[in-house]
């Protein structure tokens, strides 16, 4: 028997009554319990082509977090840190070697979270790497993941995780279904760990294309999403801008588990699960939030609600018919 799943595109949010009178009113607000709560719950990946100091001092001035990547040496990762003060950061470490003395240096350097990051996060090194975490930080904010599925989701909690990044094989860049046959559609998978009764954010990653995946992840149960692709090509991005003769100036993005990445990192390639592709350049990472910020307000007042909890009790989820997804996205002729 196979069990039906539901991704991003398959779903409508019916429009509600609103009472919502100026995006002003809504209340995006996170606690993250780091000494300050987030105004607008989206994190930016942790990916050497997404996240610097730059890129970590935009998102927590737009109200979300940056995640600094963990493919460099711990130095290098601890400055990228410092150079973002005053600015909350959170920072990723792996789960074997050194990531016990990283931990205790990004957090000397300013880290207010730690983010263990691996593709399969449900499994038993993740597992015993957060509990190590946890026993020498008791009090930093611990994030995990990424996972697919309840039980995942609930071990990493029980694990220490303060928050989950839920999504597997979802990424824009990321080649894990194709290279493995496993995956689930991001959107089933916020919608399984929000059933979920313990105390542990839920952040989607992977997939999300635009502000109505947000406002869908969060209706569905998300607290928070992660962003890579929506980022990429901004100005405050990692890495040079390449001219095209006759094109239009671009930027890479490329995933963490891409022959190009692990290349440049570890001189050698182990696991092939994403690639790397050049995107346009789009302006500021500053206005790209600044338009995220005001689409997931937009969204929840179509659903009367002033906050993301409301939206959560208030959703009136629909499916729709691949004509109607068709409606959906802009569709003028040229
Ligand atoms: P995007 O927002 O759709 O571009 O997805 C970004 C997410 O993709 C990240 O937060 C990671 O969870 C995931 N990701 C990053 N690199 C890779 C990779 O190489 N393979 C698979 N997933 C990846």
């Amino acid at each position: 028997m196979f069990l039906k799943v539901l991704a991003f595109d398959d779903v409508l949010l019916r429009p509600l009554y609103s009472e919502v009178i100026s995006r002003s009113d809504i209340d995006l607000s996170l606690d993250i319990k780091t000494g300050m709560s987030m105004r607008m719950p989206v994190f930016a990946a942790p990916m050497d082509t997404i996240m610097n100091s730059k890129m970590a001092t935009v998102m927590w001035q737009s109200g979300g977090r940056g995640v600094m990547h963990r493919y460099c040496s711990i130095e290098e990762q601890a400055d990228h840190i410092k150079n973002a003060q005053p600015a909350e950061v959170f920072a990723a470490v792996g789960i074997t070697g050194d990531y016990l003395d990283r931990a205790f240096a990004l957090v000397d350097a300013g880290a207010v979270g730690i983010c263990v990051d691996v593709a399969h996060g449900h499994h038993i090194t993740a597992i015993q790497a957060i509990r190590n975490l946890r026993d020498n930080h008791p009090d930093i904010h611990i994030m995990a993941g990424n996972v697919a599925t309840l039980e995942a989701f609930n071990d990493l909690s029980d694990a220490g995780a303060d928050s989950i990044r839920v999504g597997i094989g979802g990424g824009s860049i990321c080649s894990t279904r194709i290279k493995t046959g496993h995956g689930v559609p991001t959107f089933q998978s916020v919608l399984e760990c929000a059933r979920s009764d313990r105390d542990t954010l839920l952040v989607a990653d992977g997939g999300i294309k635009n502000t109505g995946d947000m406002v869908k992840a969060l209706a569905a149960g998300a607290d928070a999403v992660m962003i890579g692709s929506m980022l990429a090509g901004t100005r405050e991005t990692p890495g040079n801008v390449i001219t095209v003769p006759g094109g239009a100036p671009r930027k890479v993005y490329r995933g963490m588990a891409s022959p190009e990445a692990q290349v440049e990192w570890h001189g050698k390639y182990s696991s092939n699960e994403g690639v790397s592709r050049t995107v346009i350049l789009k302006g500021s990472a500053t206005e790209v939030l600044f338009d995220i910020d005001r689409g997931i307000r937009s969204g929840l007042s179509y659903s009367g609600a002033k906050n993301v909890r409301t939206l959560q009790s208030k959703a009136d989820f629909i499916i729709q018919s691949s004509s109607g997804a068709k409606e959906s996205s802009t569709h003028i002729d040229f």
